[in-house]
Protein backbone atom coordinates (compact mmCIF):
# COMPACT_ATOMS: atom_id res chain seq x y z
CA UNK A 1 0.00 0.00 0.00
CA UNK A 2 2.99 2.34 0.72
CA UNK A 3 4.27 1.83 -2.70
CA UNK A 4 1.28 2.78 -4.36
CA UNK A 5 2.33 6.64 -2.75
CA UNK A 6 5.56 6.40 -3.43
CA UNK A 7 4.63 5.47 -7.30
CA UNK A 8 2.30 7.85 -7.66
CA UNK A 9 4.98 10.66 -5.97
CA UNK A 10 7.21 9.81 -8.84
CA UNK A 11 4.47 9.87 -11.38
CA UNK A 12 4.10 13.49 -10.07
CA UNK A 13 7.87 14.67 -10.59
CA UNK A 14 7.64 13.61 -14.10
CA UNK A 15 4.77 15.24 -15.41
CA UNK A 16 4.73 18.88 -16.83
CA UNK A 17 5.65 21.28 -14.31
CA UNK A 18 2.45 23.15 -13.48
CA UNK A 19 3.68 26.46 -13.42
CA UNK A 20 4.66 26.04 -17.15
CA UNK A 21 1.20 24.27 -18.09
CA UNK A 22 -0.64 27.15 -16.11
CA UNK A 23 1.19 29.69 -17.66
CA UNK A 24 0.52 28.75 -21.20
CA UNK A 25 -3.11 28.64 -20.34
CA UNK A 26 -3.35 32.18 -18.99
CA UNK A 27 -1.18 33.53 -21.90
CA UNK A 28 -4.56 31.72 -23.75
CA UNK A 29 -6.85 33.09 -22.01
CA UNK A 30 -5.42 36.62 -22.15
CA UNK A 31 -4.80 36.63 -25.94
CA UNK A 32 -8.67 35.67 -26.48
CA UNK A 33 -9.50 38.28 -24.68
CA UNK A 34 -7.11 40.62 -26.55
CA UNK A 35 -4.76 41.67 -23.94
CA UNK A 36 -1.13 42.36 -24.89
CA UNK A 37 1.83 40.15 -23.98
CA UNK A 38 2.99 42.67 -20.91
CA UNK A 39 -0.71 42.05 -19.09
CA UNK A 40 1.33 38.31 -19.80
CA UNK A 41 4.06 39.40 -18.75
CA UNK A 42 2.82 40.86 -15.72
CA UNK A 43 0.81 38.12 -15.09
CA UNK A 44 2.56 34.95 -15.55
CA UNK A 45 4.98 34.93 -12.25
CA UNK A 46 3.79 36.63 -8.65
CA UNK A 47 4.78 39.88 -7.99
CA UNK A 48 6.15 38.42 -4.77
CA UNK A 49 7.72 36.11 -3.87
CA UNK A 50 9.16 35.37 0.09
CA UNK A 51 11.11 32.33 1.13
CA UNK A 52 11.46 31.84 4.39
CA UNK A 53 13.67 29.57 6.99
CA UNK A 54 12.03 28.94 10.51
CA UNK A 55 13.96 27.39 12.61
CA UNK A 56 11.52 25.11 15.29
CA UNK A 57 12.57 23.39 18.34
CA UNK A 58 11.33 19.67 18.36
CA UNK A 59 10.89 17.89 21.02
CA UNK A 60 14.07 16.17 21.23
CA UNK A 61 15.89 19.19 22.42
CA UNK A 62 17.16 19.57 18.69
CA UNK A 63 16.86 22.54 16.18
CA UNK A 64 14.89 21.95 12.95
CA UNK A 65 14.99 24.50 10.44
CA UNK A 66 12.34 24.28 7.93
CA UNK A 67 11.92 25.92 4.06
CA UNK A 68 8.86 28.15 3.78
CA UNK A 69 7.24 29.74 0.83
CA UNK A 70 4.61 32.72 0.47
CA UNK A 71 3.86 33.69 -2.89
CA UNK A 72 1.66 36.86 -3.69
CA UNK A 73 0.54 37.16 -7.33
CA UNK A 74 -1.23 39.93 -7.94
CA UNK A 75 -2.83 42.85 -5.58
CA UNK A 76 -4.30 44.83 -8.28
CA UNK A 77 -7.83 43.87 -6.96
CA UNK A 78 -7.64 44.02 -3.42
CA UNK A 79 -5.24 42.02 -1.06
CA UNK A 80 -4.08 39.03 -1.78
CA UNK A 81 -6.16 35.74 -0.38
CA UNK A 82 -5.11 32.27 -0.17
CA UNK A 83 -4.65 28.35 1.91
CA UNK A 84 -0.82 27.75 3.59
CA UNK A 85 0.15 24.29 2.61
CA UNK A 86 2.42 22.03 4.95
CA UNK A 87 3.51 19.02 2.98
CA UNK A 88 6.86 17.33 2.31
CA UNK A 89 6.44 17.71 -1.32
CA UNK A 90 5.84 21.52 -1.49
CA UNK A 91 8.06 23.32 -4.28
CA UNK A 92 8.70 26.85 -5.10
CA UNK A 93 6.72 26.53 -8.40
CA UNK A 94 3.80 25.04 -6.89
CA UNK A 95 3.23 27.97 -4.53
CA UNK A 96 3.88 29.86 -7.35
CA UNK A 97 0.99 28.33 -9.64
CA UNK A 98 -1.39 27.70 -6.49
CA UNK A 99 -1.35 31.53 -6.12
CA UNK A 100 -1.76 32.00 -9.98
CA UNK A 101 -4.82 29.81 -9.40
CA UNK A 102 -6.31 31.78 -6.40
CA UNK A 103 -6.47 34.75 -8.29
CA UNK A 104 -8.22 32.90 -10.31
CA UNK A 105 -10.74 31.44 -8.33
CA UNK A 106 -11.14 34.98 -6.71
CA UNK A 107 -12.12 36.64 -10.31
CA UNK A 108 -14.30 33.60 -10.94
CA UNK A 109 -16.60 34.46 -7.94
CA UNK A 110 -15.85 38.10 -8.62
CA UNK A 111 -14.02 38.40 -4.87
CA UNK A 112 -11.95 41.70 -4.28
CA UNK A 113 -9.00 39.72 -3.97
CA UNK A 114 -5.69 39.06 -5.97
CA UNK A 115 -4.07 35.38 -5.12
CA UNK A 116 -1.47 34.05 -3.02
CA UNK A 117 -0.69 30.96 -1.48
CA UNK A 118 1.93 29.68 0.81
CA UNK A 119 3.81 26.26 1.80
CA UNK A 120 6.00 24.95 4.18
CA UNK A 121 8.21 21.47 3.38
CA UNK A 122 7.37 19.69 6.43
CA UNK A 123 5.28 16.51 6.77
CA UNK A 124 2.92 17.30 9.62
CA UNK A 125 2.19 13.42 10.25
CA UNK A 126 5.49 13.34 11.63
CA UNK A 127 5.09 16.07 13.97
CA UNK A 128 4.21 16.54 17.42
CA UNK A 129 1.28 19.06 18.15
CA UNK A 130 3.47 21.44 20.00
CA UNK A 131 5.99 21.66 16.93
CA UNK A 132 3.27 22.01 14.84
CA UNK A 133 2.03 25.49 16.59
CA UNK A 134 5.97 26.15 16.72
CA UNK A 135 5.87 26.18 12.71
CA UNK A 136 3.10 27.67 12.73
CA UNK A 137 4.00 30.36 14.65
CA UNK A 138 7.62 30.91 13.44
CA UNK A 139 5.88 31.18 9.61
CA UNK A 140 4.19 34.23 10.72
CA UNK A 141 6.99 35.77 12.40
CA UNK A 142 9.14 35.48 9.36
CA UNK A 143 6.32 36.73 7.31
CA UNK A 144 4.65 39.32 9.56
CA UNK A 145 5.20 42.43 7.60
CA UNK A 146 4.42 41.55 4.18
CA UNK A 147 0.59 39.78 5.50
CA UNK A 148 -2.09 40.94 6.96
CA UNK A 149 -6.11 41.78 6.85
CA UNK A 150 -5.15 44.12 4.50
CA UNK A 151 -2.54 43.08 2.29
CA UNK A 152 -2.20 38.67 2.11
CA UNK A 153 -4.54 36.63 4.07
CA UNK A 154 -3.51 33.43 4.59
CA UNK A 155 -6.38 30.61 4.90
CA UNK A 156 -6.25 26.57 5.72
CA UNK A 157 -4.80 24.17 2.60
CA UNK A 158 -3.65 20.78 2.67
CA UNK A 159 -3.04 19.52 6.13
CA UNK A 160 -3.75 22.64 7.77
CA UNK A 161 -6.75 23.78 9.88
CA UNK A 162 -8.61 25.18 12.15
CA UNK A 163 -5.67 24.82 14.99
CA UNK A 164 -2.94 25.96 12.84
CA UNK A 165 -5.29 29.02 12.01
CA UNK A 166 -6.12 30.14 15.34
CA UNK A 167 -1.71 29.79 16.21
CA UNK A 168 -1.26 32.06 13.39
CA UNK A 169 -3.89 34.27 14.12
CA UNK A 170 -2.63 34.51 17.82
CA UNK A 171 0.63 34.97 16.67
CA UNK A 172 0.14 37.95 13.80
CA UNK A 173 -2.51 39.55 16.50
CA UNK A 174 0.80 39.85 19.00
CA UNK A 175 2.86 41.19 16.86
CA UNK A 176 0.41 43.52 15.53
CA UNK A 177 -0.67 44.48 19.14
CA UNK A 178 -4.44 43.99 18.47
CA UNK A 179 -7.13 41.08 18.18
CA UNK A 180 -6.37 40.71 14.36
CA UNK A 181 -9.48 37.90 13.50
CA UNK A 182 -9.43 39.47 9.98
CA UNK A 183 -5.74 38.48 9.26
CA UNK A 184 -6.23 34.54 8.75
CA UNK A 185 -9.66 32.44 7.40
CA UNK A 186 -10.55 29.17 8.49
CA UNK A 187 -10.52 30.04 12.39
CA UNK A 188 -11.95 27.89 14.49
CA UNK A 189 -16.00 29.61 15.07
CA UNK A 190 -15.02 30.81 18.68
CA UNK A 191 -12.11 33.09 17.40
CA UNK A 192 -14.08 34.66 14.76
CA UNK A 193 -14.40 31.87 12.23
CA UNK A 194 -17.49 31.51 9.84
CA UNK A 195 -20.70 28.98 9.87
CA UNK A 196 -19.51 26.54 6.72
CA UNK A 197 -16.30 27.95 6.53
CA UNK A 198 -15.02 23.82 7.18
CA UNK A 199 -17.37 22.24 5.08
CA UNK A 200 -17.23 25.27 2.13
CA UNK A 201 -15.12 23.65 -0.51
CA UNK A 202 -17.09 20.36 -0.34
CA UNK A 203 -20.05 22.16 -0.65
CA UNK A 204 -18.77 24.43 -3.54
CA UNK A 205 -18.08 21.15 -5.60
CA UNK A 206 -21.51 19.54 -4.48
CA UNK A 207 -23.06 22.54 -6.26
CA UNK A 208 -20.67 22.26 -9.61
CA UNK A 209 -21.83 18.23 -9.78
CA UNK A 210 -25.00 19.44 -9.43
CA UNK A 211 -25.03 21.91 -12.04
CA UNK A 212 -22.91 19.79 -14.22
CA UNK A 213 -25.21 16.94 -13.80
CA UNK A 214 -28.28 18.90 -14.78
CA UNK A 215 -26.10 19.44 -17.94
CA UNK A 216 -25.44 16.01 -18.56
CA UNK A 217 -29.00 14.58 -17.44
CA UNK A 218 -27.83 12.29 -14.59
CA UNK A 219 -29.73 12.21 -11.55
CA UNK A 220 -27.44 12.57 -8.67
CA UNK A 221 -29.65 10.14 -6.49
CA UNK A 222 -28.36 6.70 -7.55
CA UNK A 223 -25.43 8.42 -9.50
CA UNK A 224 -21.90 6.14 -9.03
CA UNK A 225 -19.38 8.62 -7.84
CA UNK A 226 -15.39 7.63 -7.26
CA UNK A 227 -14.07 10.45 -5.16
CA UNK A 228 -9.95 10.70 -4.75
CA UNK A 229 -8.84 11.60 -1.33
CA UNK A 230 -10.59 11.29 2.11
CA UNK A 231 -9.10 15.07 3.74
CA UNK A 232 -11.01 18.12 4.31
CA UNK A 233 -12.79 18.23 0.33
CA UNK A 234 -13.36 14.51 0.26
CA UNK A 235 -14.63 13.84 3.22
CA UNK A 236 -16.99 16.46 3.50
CA UNK A 237 -18.23 15.76 -0.19
CA UNK A 238 -18.99 12.37 0.59
CA UNK A 239 -21.21 12.79 2.80
CA UNK A 240 -23.09 15.18 0.99
CA UNK A 241 -23.90 13.45 -1.90
CA UNK A 242 -24.40 9.96 0.42
CA UNK A 243 -27.16 11.70 2.09
CA UNK A 244 -28.40 12.61 -1.85
CA UNK A 245 -28.99 9.77 -2.80
CA UNK A 246 -25.82 9.09 -4.81
CA UNK A 247 -23.23 6.00 -4.88
CA UNK A 248 -20.05 6.26 -3.77
CA UNK A 249 -18.39 3.37 -5.48
CA UNK A 250 -14.81 4.30 -4.27
CA UNK A 251 -12.73 6.30 -2.42
CA UNK A 252 -9.45 6.48 -1.92
CA UNK A 253 -6.45 8.34 0.44
CA UNK A 254 -2.59 9.03 0.03
CA UNK A 255 -2.41 4.94 0.97
CA UNK A 256 -5.12 3.17 -1.68
CA UNK A 257 -8.47 2.86 -2.38
CA UNK A 258 -11.70 1.09 -1.61
CA UNK A 259 -13.85 -0.12 -4.12
CA UNK A 260 -17.87 -1.64 -3.78
CA UNK A 261 -20.00 -1.70 -6.67
CA UNK A 262 -22.81 -1.77 -4.93
CA UNK A 263 -21.38 1.78 -2.70
CA UNK A 264 -19.30 2.03 0.72
CA UNK A 265 -20.72 3.29 3.64
CA UNK A 266 -19.75 6.31 3.87
CA UNK A 267 -20.68 6.85 7.55
CA UNK A 268 -18.70 3.68 8.70
CA UNK A 269 -15.53 5.28 6.80
CA UNK A 270 -16.11 9.16 8.00
CA UNK A 271 -16.07 6.84 11.61
CA UNK A 272 -12.70 5.22 11.01
CA UNK A 273 -10.61 7.90 9.05
CA UNK A 274 -7.92 9.55 11.03
CA UNK A 275 -7.10 13.43 10.99
CA UNK A 276 -5.03 13.22 7.71
CA UNK A 277 -7.56 11.61 5.81
CA UNK A 278 -6.11 7.97 6.42
CA UNK A 279 -8.77 4.96 6.40
CA UNK A 280 -7.33 2.43 3.85
CA UNK A 281 -5.23 1.33 5.58
CA UNK A 282 -7.90 -0.21 7.98
CA UNK A 283 -8.82 -2.57 5.09
CA UNK A 284 -6.78 -5.55 3.23
CA UNK A 285 -8.73 -5.59 0.31
CA UNK A 286 -7.97 -2.32 -1.16
CA UNK A 287 -6.68 -1.03 -5.17
CA UNK A 288 -4.34 1.60 -5.67
CA UNK A 289 -5.40 5.25 -6.87
CA UNK A 290 -4.29 4.72 -10.56
CA UNK A 291 -6.38 2.04 -10.56
CA UNK A 292 -9.68 3.48 -9.75
CA UNK A 293 -9.43 6.45 -11.44
CA UNK A 294 -10.19 3.95 -14.76
CA UNK A 295 -13.11 1.91 -12.65
CA UNK A 296 -16.50 2.79 -14.35
CA UNK A 297 -18.87 5.62 -12.68
CA UNK A 298 -20.97 8.17 -13.74
CA UNK A 299 -18.79 11.33 -11.56
CA UNK A 300 -14.96 11.33 -11.07
CA UNK A 301 -14.07 13.65 -8.48
CA UNK A 302 -10.32 13.94 -8.00
CA UNK A 303 -9.91 15.68 -4.25
CA UNK A 304 -6.38 15.13 -3.33
CA UNK A 305 -3.34 16.06 -5.00
CA UNK A 306 -1.66 17.36 -8.45
CA UNK A 307 -1.42 15.12 -11.80
CA UNK A 308 -3.61 12.34 -11.81
CA UNK A 309 -5.46 12.16 -14.71
CA UNK A 310 -2.61 11.98 -17.48
CA UNK A 311 -2.02 11.20 -20.68
CA UNK A 312 -1.34 7.71 -19.63
CA UNK A 313 -4.80 7.06 -18.07
CA UNK A 314 -7.24 10.19 -19.63
CA UNK A 315 -8.01 7.35 -22.80
CA UNK A 316 -9.14 4.97 -19.66
CA UNK A 317 -11.58 7.27 -17.72
CA UNK A 318 -14.93 6.15 -17.87
CA UNK A 319 -17.27 9.11 -15.99
CA UNK A 320 -19.35 10.94 -18.03
CA UNK A 321 -18.42 14.40 -15.65
CA UNK A 322 -14.72 15.11 -13.79
CA UNK A 323 -15.30 17.65 -11.04
CA UNK A 324 -11.83 18.86 -9.73
CA UNK A 325 -12.07 19.07 -6.24
CA UNK A 326 -8.29 19.31 -5.98
CA UNK A 327 -5.67 22.05 -7.70
CA UNK A 328 -4.59 20.61 -10.60
CA UNK A 329 -5.21 16.88 -11.02
CA UNK A 330 -5.64 17.18 -14.53
CA UNK A 331 -3.17 17.67 -16.96
CA UNK A 332 -3.04 19.88 -20.04
CA UNK A 333 -2.98 17.16 -21.97
CA UNK A 334 -5.38 15.23 -20.15
CA UNK A 335 -7.51 17.89 -20.39
CA UNK A 336 -7.60 17.65 -24.32
CA UNK A 337 -7.93 14.26 -24.23
CA UNK A 338 -11.09 14.30 -21.90
CA UNK A 339 -12.56 16.79 -24.03
CA UNK A 340 -12.39 15.47 -27.24
CA UNK A 341 -14.24 12.61 -25.55
CA UNK A 342 -16.84 15.22 -24.46
CA UNK A 343 -16.28 14.16 -20.99
CA UNK A 344 -17.58 17.69 -19.11
CA UNK A 345 -14.55 18.31 -17.15
CA UNK A 346 -15.21 21.02 -14.04
CA UNK A 347 -12.13 22.84 -13.73
CA UNK A 348 -10.44 22.99 -10.45
CA UNK A 349 -10.84 26.79 -10.33
CA UNK A 350 -14.47 26.77 -10.82
CA UNK A 351 -15.28 23.61 -8.88
CA UNK A 352 -13.52 24.58 -5.66
CA UNK A 353 -13.75 27.59 -5.21
CA UNK A 354 -16.42 27.29 -2.78
CA UNK A 355 -13.45 27.74 0.06
CA UNK A 356 -12.43 31.22 -0.94
CA UNK A 357 -15.92 32.49 -1.02
CA UNK A 358 -16.61 31.50 2.28
CA UNK A 359 -13.23 33.08 3.75
CA UNK A 360 -14.14 36.17 2.11
CA UNK A 361 -17.82 35.71 4.02
CA UNK A 362 -15.47 35.29 7.45
CA UNK A 363 -13.15 38.20 6.44
CA UNK A 364 -16.29 40.28 5.57
CA UNK A 365 -17.51 39.35 9.28
CA UNK A 366 -14.36 39.79 10.81
CA UNK A 367 -14.40 43.56 9.40
CA UNK A 368 -17.80 44.21 10.26
CA UNK A 369 -17.84 42.48 14.10
CA UNK A 370 -21.01 40.83 13.00
CA UNK A 371 -21.61 37.86 12.26
CA UNK A 372 -23.65 35.50 9.85
CA UNK A 373 -26.38 32.44 10.50
CA UNK A 374 -25.38 29.18 8.74
CA UNK A 375 -28.31 29.50 6.16
CA UNK A 376 -27.26 32.99 4.99
CA UNK A 377 -23.49 31.31 4.42
CA UNK A 378 -24.98 28.74 2.39
CA UNK A 379 -27.38 30.92 0.43
CA UNK A 380 -24.89 33.34 -0.63
CA UNK A 381 -22.57 30.38 -1.62
CA UNK A 382 -25.26 28.44 -3.24
CA UNK A 383 -26.12 31.73 -5.36
CA UNK A 384 -22.14 32.69 -5.80
CA UNK A 385 -21.36 28.76 -7.32
CA UNK A 386 -24.58 28.53 -9.71
CA UNK A 387 -23.73 32.11 -11.49
CA UNK A 388 -19.84 30.86 -11.86
CA UNK A 389 -20.49 27.77 -13.33
CA UNK A 390 -23.26 28.66 -15.60
CA UNK A 391 -21.26 31.83 -16.47
CA UNK A 392 -18.53 29.83 -17.55
CA UNK A 393 -20.21 27.17 -19.22
CA UNK A 394 -22.26 29.66 -21.47
CA UNK A 395 -18.84 31.18 -21.95
CA UNK A 396 -17.61 27.27 -23.15
CA UNK A 397 -20.12 27.23 -25.40
CA UNK A 398 -20.44 30.36 -27.41
CA UNK A 399 -16.66 30.91 -27.85
CA UNK A 400 -15.95 26.82 -28.42
CA UNK A 401 -13.61 26.41 -25.72
CA UNK A 402 -12.96 24.12 -23.02
CA UNK A 403 -14.30 24.97 -19.22
CA UNK A 404 -11.08 25.18 -18.38
CA UNK A 405 -10.15 27.88 -20.51
CA UNK A 406 -13.34 29.65 -20.06
CA UNK A 407 -12.47 29.35 -16.18
CA UNK A 408 -9.22 31.50 -16.99
CA UNK A 409 -11.01 33.80 -19.04
CA UNK A 410 -13.55 34.43 -16.45
CA UNK A 411 -11.29 34.79 -13.87
CA UNK A 412 -7.86 36.37 -15.20
CA UNK A 413 -10.42 39.16 -15.91
CA UNK A 414 -10.53 41.50 -13.04
CA UNK A 415 -7.33 41.45 -12.61
CA UNK A 416 -5.71 42.14 -16.01
CA UNK A 417 -8.31 45.14 -15.80
CA UNK A 418 -7.71 46.27 -12.77
CA UNK A 419 -3.62 46.01 -13.61
CA UNK A 420 -4.37 48.59 -16.56
CA UNK A 421 -6.61 51.19 -14.87
CA UNK A 422 -3.96 51.11 -12.35
CA UNK A 423 -1.73 51.91 -14.92
CA UNK A 424 0.76 48.93 -14.46
CA UNK A 425 0.59 47.72 -17.55
N1 LIG B 1 -6.83 26.69 0.26
C1 LIG B 1 -8.12 26.92 -0.31
C2 LIG B 1 -8.03 27.01 -1.81
O1 LIG B 1 -7.09 26.53 -2.42
C3 LIG B 1 -8.84 28.09 0.34
C4 LIG B 1 -8.16 29.41 0.25
C5 LIG B 1 -8.84 30.49 1.09
O2 LIG B 1 -9.82 30.21 1.72
O3 LIG B 1 -8.32 31.60 1.09
O4 LIG B 1 -8.92 27.47 -2.47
Amino acid sequence: MVADKADSQNEDKKEMNILTSTRSVIKTALDKLGYPDEVYQLLKDPVRMVTVRIPVRMDDGSVKVFTGYRAQHNDAVGPTKGGVRFHPDVTEDEVKALSIWMTLKAGIVNLPYGGGKGGIICDPREMSFRELEGLSRGYVRALSQVVGPTKDIPAPDVFTNSQIMAWMMDEYSRIDEYNSPGFITGKPIVLGGSHGRETATAKGVTIAINEAAKKRGIDIKGARVIIQGFGNAGSFLSKFLYDAGAKIVAISDAYGALYDPDGLDIDYLLDRRDSFGTVTTLFDDTITNQEMLELDCDILVPAAVENQITEKNAEHIKAQIVVEAANGPTTMEATKILTERDILLVPDVLASAGGVTVSYFEWVQNNQGYYWSEEEVEEKLHETMVTAFNTIYELAETRNVDMRLAAYMVGVRNTAEASRYRGWV
